[in-house]
């Protein structure tokens, strides 16, 4: 599930200011941390600057640190699948 978080981010002119639904494509990298140093960084000062982002990221990792803990402990295949379901509705 890697995101392509180069062409997202040079097809954007203001690379210091990416737009939320950029920001939005590029979360679930940024939690697993799969970007690169300086795309990490505009993510941070989004989420510093945005509050909707910023709400948006924290539901996001709640469930992603839940499924993260969980997978830990070997779920039962159901639950996964109902946490992947979760994760996909959030990313939509
Ligand atoms: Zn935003």
């Amino acid at each position: 599930m890697k995101s392509n978080s180069e062409t997202l981010i040079q097809s954007n002119t203001d690379t210091d200011n990416i737009s939320c639904s950029t920001l939005k494509k590029l979360l679930n990298s940024y939690i697993d941390k799969e970007l690169d140093e300086i795309t990490h960084l505009f993510v941070t000062r989004h989420l510093e600057k945005c509050e909707n982002c910023s709400k948006y990221y924290n539901q996001l990792k709640l469930v992603v640190d839940a499924a993260i803990a969980l997978r830990r402990e070997s779920i039962p295949d159901d639950v996964a699948l109902r946490l992947e379901d979760c994760l996909n509705k959030l990313k939509n």
